[in-house]
């Protein structure tokens, strides 16, 4: 059995997050060098969308550049709520 560190973990109880990127419970624990993501891919396109300048909240569906202008547009007008 290699579950030593397996069984210290589980009196932790480790933190449950989900990943930024695919919303997928992760484990938030030192055996998953990529968190809060997943996996390495995720981070990639976390860091890549960043990167790119169009990074975004996660979970939120991306925003088009027409409902950004019209954000924007009404922002401007003194943003009624
Ligand atoms: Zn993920």
């Amino acid at each position: 059995m290699t579950q030593d560190s397996r069984n210290d973990a589980a009196n932790n109880r480790p933190l449950q997050v989900a990943c930024p990127q695919c919303r997928k419970s992760v484990e938030w624990s030192s055996d998953n060098p990529y968190r809060p993501f997943c996996s390495k891919r995720c981070r990639l396109i976390d860091l890549g969308a960043w990167a790119d300048e169009s990074h975004r909240i996660a979970g939120e569906p991306a925003m088009d550049e027409a409902d950004m202008d019209a954000l924007i547009d009404k922002l401007e007008r003194g943003g009624q709520q």
